[in-house]
């Protein structure tokens, strides 16, 4: 079926009763609602199936991504005018499998900028679910502020019978316009449950409670209609970290190697061979390596490619387990999964390649 403007059109009218899309309400001005005392939230729209729409509304396997703007979603639910005084901003209009650095470092940017307005209280970012665990953490790394940050997404389609979006979007304004929310980190809100952005990842490729921060938990909860916290992050994040966004145009290129049975380091020779100035092997178990794998890495450490050791097991952390690795300068990624310990080497990279300071960041992140 294809998405032409008259179909998607037909799809807004006649799931405007029981979806996402309500007849369209300008967003409310920012200036106007201001004398009401209500907190200030940017909402910047980067799309995902939170803004997805389907052939018909009993379809939530296949749509397109990123179909509605930002002012359609926020119409679709008005309720969010009595939380905050909202103001929507279309960053990017994408499905998140096709995420890049460089909307990320617009993302960053836009946000550092919007946080030092004494006037903007928090920020909400639409966003798609199969890398809004990565953008979360990356911006995690990079925001500069204590004001809430908090991605949202949804697992059906705006289109859908129960989309599970608005909801989640007024709960991601409840969240960036709340004082607990402040200090915490990039917050993930879906499904009524609060996750930090370092532990939180996509654990289900379809059911709409995917996101779970495996064996670390929640963070909170939105209990009736309010967030409550009950832990945070003792890892640095936001203000505290060293990294910065300012002057960076692009991110050095770190590849995540997938280990198997077989394996036999000719990715790794590949990635090398690809230019990448860092490495992720996503390894067995705690980090383990395969024997014919081993040699290819421990050659691109010796160049100056750092290596760092995570894991495609789901739980627990890498941690030192053999003298060889650490010889060979292999970093251990700790907690973070392979796609989080390409964000945290990338940035690291933007200040050393030596395997020391980087093992101490990935302690410290
Ligand atoms: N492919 C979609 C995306 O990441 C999935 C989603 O949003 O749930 O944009």
């Amino acid at each position: 079926m294809k998405f032409t403007k008259t179909l998607i059109a037909e799809l807004l009218i006649s799931a405007s009763v029981i979806g996402f899309v309500l007849p369209a309400v300008a967003a409310e001005p920012m200036v106007q609602t201001q004398q009401q005392e209500k907190p200030n939230v940017v909402i910047l729209a980067t799309g995902g199936t939170i803004a997805g729409a389907a052939a018909d509304k009993t379809n939530t396997t296949t749509y397109k991504a990123g179909a509605l703007g930002i002012d359609t979603l926020l119409a679709a639910v008005p309720e969010i005018h009595d939380v905050a005084n909202v103001k929507g901003e279309q960053v990017a209009q994408i499905s998140s499998n096709s995420m890049t650095t460089e909307i990320w470092l617009k993302l960053a940017k836009r946000i550092n900028e919007l946080l030092k307005n004494p006037d903007v209280d928090g920020i909400v970012i639409t966003h798609g679910t199969d890398t809004l665990e990565e953008t979360a953490y990356f911006l995690n790394l990079v925001t500069k502020s204590d004001k809430p940050v908090i991605l949202v997404g949804a697992m059906r389609p705006a289109t859908a019978i129960s989309a599970d979006g608005p909801l989640n979007l007024l709960n991601a304004v409840k969240l960036a316009s709340d004082k607990d929310a402040k200090g915490k980190g990039v917050l993930i809100v879906l499904n009524d449950t609060i996750n930090g952005a370092r532990d939180a990842t996509k654990t289900n490729t379809l059911r709409v409670d995917t996101f779970q921060s495996p064996e670390l938990g929640y963070l909170g909860y939105m209990e009736g209609g309010k967030p409550v916290f009950y832990k945070q992050t003792t890892r640095k994040h936001t203000n505290e970290t060293e990294f910065d966004v300012t002057d960076l145009n692009d991110l050095p290129r770190v590849d995540i190697i997938y280990s198997h049975v077989d394996d036999d380091g000719k990715m790794a020779e590949a990635a090398v061979a690809a230019g990448a100035k860092g490495i992720v092997h996503a390894g067995t178990g705690n980090g383990s390596i395969h024997g014919r794998t081993a040699p290819a890495l421990y050659e691109a450490s010796k160049k100056g490619i750092p290596v760092v050791r995570s894991s495609h097991a789901s739980n627990g952390p890498t941690i030192e387990n053999s003298a060889a690795y650490t010889e060979n300068g292999l970093i251990d990624s700790g907690t973070l999964n392979p796609q989080k310990a390409r964000i945290l080497l990338q940035l690291g990279l933007t200040k050393t390649n030596d395997p020391a300071k980087l093992s101490e960041m990935f302690k410290k992140y």
